[in-house]
């Protein structure tokens, strides 16, 4: 896993970029290919690994700087609960004004805008995030043996003296295995004493999630700058007012100028298909975001350690990986008609709102039973003390959460057409995650409902998608 997961993220450019597109590993390409040589190959991977520090420097300042609730997460087992500072939906409407401002200005040296600069270092902007990931989850690793772990509750904790600021350890990643404790994490909730900067809860969302949108943005300004003259009135009014044209009605073929999307052609300035999926990207971005406080039930947060998976699958794997879609269309713009446009959305709509329905049902049950939205739900009493959910959205199978978001993941996939399967890799890797997920979380709910887990499963008898599994 720990060499693994890094190789897949370079296996889906060697398999898909302007060269071809297969899923035969003959046929692919080198990623160093596609290092922009022009200032020199080894600054290019400085300049690049500069430039993710700069935007983690700069996410963090937003985050302390820019005023949000201070909420508590769930009780640690030493009793206290930790307060969040949560301003992550502010992060990104900052972060996509300047970038929507800043980043469309047209680039002296390329004529694109700067934002097109994401899809042309793509490959050492990637390494740069793994170097980072590395380099960060190595000095997460070694700050965990500071202070006297977690007082009992890890192996080391045993031996350790408590001390009252002793940090507190993932049961998962204290097995005394270098290796495996270095990829689990060892350290539960990594803070600096003096600043509730929480890094877990900081990296899950903010400079990879924002990331991934940012990258987005940048191939949506590649395609725009091939695709356009930037001489003919470009800049970043061009491109600003074909995003906002997009969605006028009057933007049909029959008007378009060379400054309006045709949104039906994939040779207008921005085809509708990287305009979908730029869309559904920043809309589940902005969703997560929105909904910050649910992060801090997650099992990411409440269970597991921050070492290496975590750390590079929030900054590496989700902005390289899931911005596979938009890097696709970029080198294959993928035509729809008005009917694949208007499936598209509208499964994406649907998906939604099994998506947000169940999780904002559930977060509304489990904070206060009670709520006129959720009071009239059946219930299942267990002997814990707890209820479980047996009507509505949790009724109608244990994961109907997981269905609604694989099937977002088709409608981002989707607009690529039928033309290669690599596009594709989201919704196969996505499948297995949530698989995996739904038998893990199972397991821990059987193991702390017992009986009533098991009568539960009776009554909701489907796992995740109603009727099928
Ligand atoms: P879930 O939201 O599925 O929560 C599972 C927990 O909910 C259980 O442990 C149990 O905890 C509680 N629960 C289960 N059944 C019921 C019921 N009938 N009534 C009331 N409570 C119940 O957890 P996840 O963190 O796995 O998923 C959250 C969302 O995040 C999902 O939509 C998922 O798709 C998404 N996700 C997205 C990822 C991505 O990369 N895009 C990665 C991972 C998740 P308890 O009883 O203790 O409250």
């Amino acid at each position: 896993m720990l060499f693994g997961l890094p190789f897949v993220c370079y296996a889906l450019i060697a398999s898909c970029n302007p060269k071809g597109c297969s899923l035969d590993p003959r046929s692919w390409h080198s990623p160093l290919d596609f290092v922009p040589t022009s200032k020199g190959g080894g600054s290019t991977f400085l300049v690049s690994f500069a430039a993710m520090v700069a935007w983690f420097a700069a996410q963090a300042a937003l985050h302390l700087l820019l005023p949000g609730p201070l909420i508590e997460g769930v009780l640690l087992p030493t009793g206290k609960k930790l307060k969040y500072k949560l301003t992550g939906f502010k992060n990104l409407l900052v972060t996509l004004a300047v970038a929507l401002t800043l980043g469309l200005r047209e680039n002296p040296s390329t004529k694109e805008p700067w934002l097109a600069l994401c899809y042309d270092y793509y490959v050492p902007l990637l390494t740069a995030s793994l170097a980072f990931s590395t380099l960060l989850s190595v000095a997460l690793y070694a700050a965990s043996f500071r202070g006297g772990g977690n007082g009992g509750r890890g192996k080391e904790g045993k031996k350790a003296k408590t001390t009252k600021k002793a940090q507190l350890l993932a049961s998962h990643g204290t097995t005394g295995c270098a290796v495996y404790d270095f990829f689990m994490g060892r350290e539960l909730n990594p803070r600096f004493s003096f600043s509730t900067f929480d890094w877990k809860e900081f990296c899950e969302l903010y400079p990879g999630l924002i990331g991934w949108v940012v990258l987005d943005l940048g191939c949506a300004a590649k395609q725009w700058s091939v695709n356009s003259k930037m001489g003919s009135g470009g800049g970043s009014f061009g491109l600003f007012s074909s995003l906002l044209l997009s969605f006028s009605p009057k933007a049909s073929p029959s008007t378009s100028t060379p400054l309006v999307p045709n949104l039906f052609s994939s040779s207008g300035n921005l085809s509708a298909s990287l305009l979908l999926v730029c869309l559904f990207h920043a809309a589940y971005v902005a969703d997560a975001l929105w909904h910050e406080r649910a992060i801090l039930t997650t099992m990411d947060i409440t269970t597991d350690g921050f070492g290496f998976m975590l750390v590079f699958g929030d900054l590496t794997w989700v902005p390289f990986t899931y911005s596979l879609q938009a890097r696709y269309l970029v080198d294959y713009p993928n035509q729809l008609s008005k009917f694949a446009i208007a499936f598209i959305l509208m499964l994406n709509i649907g998906a939604y709102a099994v998506f947000r329905g169940s999780n904002s049902q559930k977060d509304a049950f489990r904070r206060d039973p009670s709520d006129p939205s959720v009071r009239h739900l059946k219930t299942l009493q267990t002997r814990t003390g707890r209820k479980l959910l047996v009507s509505g959205w949790w009724g109608v199978a244990r994961h109907i959460n997981y269905c609604g978001d694989w099937l977002l993941g088709w409608s981002w996939c989707l607009p690529c057409g039928f033309g290669h399967a690599v596009p594709y890799f989201y919704v196969a890797y996505f499948a297995g995650l949530l698989l995996h997920r739904d038998r893990r979380d199972g397991k821990s709910c059987a193991a702390k409902y017992g009986a009533d887990w098991e009568k539960y499963c009776r009554i909701v008898r489907w796992r995740i998608v109603p009727f099928v599994y």
